[in-house]
Protein backbone atom coordinates (compact mmCIF):
# COMPACT_ATOMS: atom_id res chain seq x y z
CA UNK A 1 0.00 0.00 0.00
CA UNK A 2 1.09 3.53 -0.51
CA UNK A 3 0.88 6.72 1.92
CA UNK A 4 -2.09 8.89 1.33
CA UNK A 5 -0.20 12.01 1.76
CA UNK A 6 2.92 11.73 -0.06
CA UNK A 7 2.67 8.18 -2.19
CA UNK A 8 5.59 6.47 -0.87
CA UNK A 9 5.53 2.96 -0.71
CA UNK A 10 5.35 1.72 3.20
CA UNK A 11 6.11 -1.40 4.18
CA UNK A 12 3.32 -3.67 5.46
CA UNK A 13 2.47 -2.65 9.20
CA UNK A 14 4.02 0.70 9.22
CA UNK A 15 2.24 3.30 11.35
CA UNK A 16 3.42 6.14 9.70
CA UNK A 17 5.02 6.88 6.15
CA UNK A 18 8.90 6.86 6.72
CA UNK A 19 9.23 9.52 3.80
CA UNK A 20 6.79 12.11 5.15
CA UNK A 21 6.06 11.06 8.42
CA UNK A 22 1.87 10.84 8.07
CA UNK A 23 -0.28 8.73 9.65
CA UNK A 24 -0.66 5.90 7.75
CA UNK A 25 -4.37 5.97 7.27
CA UNK A 26 -5.45 2.23 7.87
CA UNK A 27 -5.55 0.88 4.39
CA UNK A 28 -4.54 -2.58 5.80
CA UNK A 29 -6.96 -1.95 8.68
CA UNK A 30 -9.77 -1.84 5.87
CA UNK A 31 -8.21 -5.47 4.99
CA UNK A 32 -8.87 -6.42 8.55
CA UNK A 33 -12.56 -5.57 8.78
CA UNK A 34 -12.13 -8.38 6.15
CA UNK A 35 -10.59 -10.42 8.82
CA UNK A 36 -13.69 -9.30 10.88
CA UNK A 37 -16.14 -11.10 8.64
CA UNK A 38 -15.75 -14.35 9.48
CA UNK A 39 -15.20 -13.84 12.89
CA UNK A 40 -19.34 -12.15 12.80
CA UNK A 41 -19.92 -14.73 10.30
CA UNK A 42 -18.69 -17.47 12.57
CA UNK A 43 -20.94 -15.55 16.11
CA UNK A 44 -23.64 -15.60 13.72
CA UNK A 45 -23.74 -19.77 12.97
CA UNK A 46 -22.89 -20.08 16.88
CA UNK A 47 -25.31 -21.39 18.46
CA UNK A 48 -26.50 -20.16 22.07
CA UNK A 49 -24.63 -21.73 24.55
CA UNK A 50 -27.51 -21.40 27.66
CA UNK A 51 -29.80 -23.08 24.89
CA UNK A 52 -26.86 -26.06 24.36
CA UNK A 53 -26.39 -25.97 28.29
CA UNK A 54 -30.59 -26.08 29.03
CA UNK A 55 -30.42 -29.59 26.52
CA UNK A 56 -27.72 -30.87 28.94
CA UNK A 57 -29.04 -29.92 31.92
CA UNK A 58 -32.76 -31.44 31.12
CA UNK A 59 -30.69 -34.55 29.77
CA UNK A 60 -29.15 -34.81 33.05
CA UNK A 61 -32.19 -34.19 34.76
CA UNK A 62 -33.47 -38.09 33.73
CA UNK A 63 -30.18 -39.22 35.60
CA UNK A 64 -29.79 -37.04 38.64
CA UNK A 65 -31.25 -34.41 40.62
CA UNK A 66 -34.39 -34.54 38.15
CA UNK A 67 -35.83 -31.54 39.75
CA UNK A 68 -32.63 -29.09 40.31
CA UNK A 69 -31.57 -30.31 36.56
CA UNK A 70 -35.18 -29.49 35.32
CA UNK A 71 -35.48 -26.54 36.42
CA UNK A 72 -32.04 -24.84 35.60
CA UNK A 73 -33.12 -26.55 32.12
CA UNK A 74 -36.06 -24.46 32.26
CA UNK A 75 -34.24 -21.35 33.43
CA UNK A 76 -31.36 -21.28 31.01
CA UNK A 77 -33.51 -22.27 28.00
CA UNK A 78 -35.90 -19.07 29.24
CA UNK A 79 -32.67 -16.97 29.09
CA UNK A 80 -31.17 -18.52 26.28
CA UNK A 81 -34.58 -17.55 24.49
CA UNK A 82 -34.17 -13.86 25.34
CA UNK A 83 -30.77 -13.62 24.40
CA UNK A 84 -31.59 -14.59 21.04
CA UNK A 85 -34.07 -12.06 20.89
CA UNK A 86 -31.70 -9.27 21.74
CA UNK A 87 -29.21 -10.84 19.20
CA UNK A 88 -31.10 -12.95 16.11
CA UNK A 89 -28.20 -13.83 14.70
CA UNK A 90 -27.57 -16.10 17.54
CA UNK A 91 -28.77 -19.59 16.92
CA UNK A 92 -30.01 -22.33 19.00
CA UNK A 93 -33.67 -20.97 19.45
CA UNK A 94 -35.05 -24.24 18.63
CA UNK A 95 -32.62 -25.76 21.00
CA UNK A 96 -33.48 -23.93 23.87
CA UNK A 97 -37.37 -24.83 23.17
CA UNK A 98 -36.08 -28.58 23.15
CA UNK A 99 -34.23 -27.88 26.83
CA UNK A 100 -37.31 -26.10 27.64
CA UNK A 101 -39.65 -29.02 26.86
CA UNK A 102 -36.95 -31.23 28.50
CA UNK A 103 -36.72 -29.55 31.34
CA UNK A 104 -40.89 -29.71 32.04
CA UNK A 105 -40.87 -33.44 31.47
CA UNK A 106 -38.08 -33.83 34.13
CA UNK A 107 -39.76 -31.20 36.63
CA UNK A 108 -43.34 -33.18 35.55
CA UNK A 109 -41.94 -36.55 36.32
CA UNK A 110 -40.26 -35.85 39.47
CA UNK A 111 -43.25 -34.39 40.88
CA UNK A 112 -45.85 -37.25 39.60
CA UNK A 113 -43.00 -39.44 41.26
CA UNK A 114 -43.25 -37.39 44.16
CA UNK A 115 -46.73 -37.74 44.44
CA UNK A 116 -47.31 -41.43 43.32
CA UNK A 117 -44.37 -43.12 44.89
ZN1 LIG B 1 4.11 9.83 3.14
Amino acid sequence: MFCKNCGNRLNPGEVFCSKCGARVEDGSSQNSTTEGYPVQDSKAGKNNTMAILSIVFGVLGFFVAGLICGILAICMSVSAKNHIKSFPEEKGENLATIGLIIGIIDVVVIVLYTIFA
